[in-house]
């Protein structure tokens, strides 16, 4: 069932969306609005129409015409949706058209008592739906009243009598209809609300994405990377177990920006970045700490195994061949390793990270050093 009716919103969305146009879908309320607004107005043409045959096949001809006028009136509510780019008045002219119909429904079938005042109900319902709560607010008075009037005049016996044939007839299948309506209106809107929420969804995940990963290499950025790394420090000052960081820079970069132009430049940061990512477990963190530096976040992890860990890295980028560098010569990296030392703040390990980096590049380039507390400690 559930799949059956997924089926049925998957194709009614996408035609639905047909007639909103591209400016209302910008805004997801909006969006919200219009669809709820077309989906009853899918509803109401083929329930209108099909009252019209119905009050012909009960002898009210009078009746039959209103509803097929009113279904012409609201058929035109999607070519008022394009043309005023709002949900608001096209919402308004549908209850209009709808409220209309049925106080000239009822006053012909003799009151306070037909079967076509509790369908009132529906104003309140598409104008919440189609336009939000104040106008649903201000139709639930409006059917009141409506309620009240119909009554004051059914008192004062200004109807004329009732032609229907077989009012009986006619009060089971408008109650019928009645919950089928309202049963199915509430099943599009639960379904359209849920399409709002998905959509929000999304849109937050790519909020998300963008606000943690580096706009170049894809890879974490520098502020996803040290909030990784403090929640790591606290769950090991809890539960002990090393971790280490490892500070990754590409040796010579401005060379290479500088030979062969910042693109290709840009081009060799993102394969570096991808062949790192492409090698670390999914409990590590790896991204761009910034420039041509990257930082490696091993968990569980001690200098030495660090150590092992990105030598191996170390050899893999060294035999890369990047196609942007047209003579063929190999880029390297050069990386400071330091395991995170009880209770040191993360700024701490960094900074032991970053002077083993610079003794790594004072040392030639192209080789690991770990941090000198490891080496004192072991
Ligand atoms: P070292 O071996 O000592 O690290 O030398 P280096 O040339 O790699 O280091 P330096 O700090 O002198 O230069 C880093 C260069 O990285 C300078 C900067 O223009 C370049 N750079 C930083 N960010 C980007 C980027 O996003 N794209 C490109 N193409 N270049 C970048
Ligand atoms: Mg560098
Ligand atoms: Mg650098």
């Amino acid at each position: 069932m559930k799949l059956h009716t997924s089926l049925v919103f998957q194709r009614l969305i996408p035609i639905i969306h047909r007639f909103i146009p591209a400016d209302l879908r910008q805004s997801p309320p909006a969006t919200t609005h219009a669809e709820n607004l077309l989906s009853s107005v899918l509803l109401a043409a083929i329930v209108i129409p099909f009252y019209g045959a119905f009050y012909l096949f009960l002898g009210d001809g009078i009746n039959a015409r209103f509803c097929f006028l009113a279904a012409l009136g609201v058929l035109s509510i999607p070519m008022l949706l394009k043309w005023t780019h709002s949900t608001a008045i096209p919402c308004e002219a549908f209850n209009v058209v709808v409220y209309l119909l049925l106080i000239a429904l009822t006053s012909r079938l003799g009151g306070v008592g037909a079967p076509t005042v509790i369908w009132f109900a529906v104003c309140p319902l598409i104008a919440t739906a189609g336009a939000g709560a104040r106008s649903g607010v201000i139709w639930s008075g409006l059917s009141l009243l409506a309620i009240v009037g119909i009554y004051t005049m059914d008192v004062m016996a200004l109807f004329p009598p009732v032609v229907v044939n077989d009012m009986r007839l006619l009060s089971v299948v408008s109650t019928l209809s009645l919950v089928a309506t309202v049963a199915v209106f509430l099943l599009i809107f639960e379904r359209v609300n849920s399409n709002a929420i998905l959509r929000l969804d999304q849109a937050l995940s790519i909020i998300h994405d963008l606000a943690i990963r580096d706009e170049l290499t894809g890879v974490f950025n520098r502020r996803e990377l040290i909030r990784v790394a403090e929640r790591e420090k606290a769950r090991v000052d809890q539960h002990g177990s090393p971790f280490s960081l490892c500070l990754i820079d590409v040796d010579h970069f401005k060379n290479i920006n500088d030979t062969y132009g910042h693109a290709a430049g840009d081009q060799v940061l993102k394969r570096v970045a991808l062949n790192i990512q492409e090698d670390i477990r999914k409990t590590d963190c790896f991204g761009r700490y910034g420039g041509e530096e990257f930082l490696l976040l091993l968990v569980g992890t001690n200098a030495g195994e660090a150590q092992s860990f990105v030598e191996r890295i170390r050899q893999r980028i060294e035999a890369m061949r990047f196609p942007e560098l047209t003579d063929g010569r190999s880029v390297t990296i050069s990386v400071g390793v330091a395991e995170y030392q009880n209770r040191e703040t993360i700024e701490h390990t960094l900074s032991r990270a970053d002077n083993a980096l610079y003794s790594a590049k004072h040392e030639g380039r192209n080789c690991v050093v770990v941090s000198e507390v490891e080496l004192q400690v072991s």
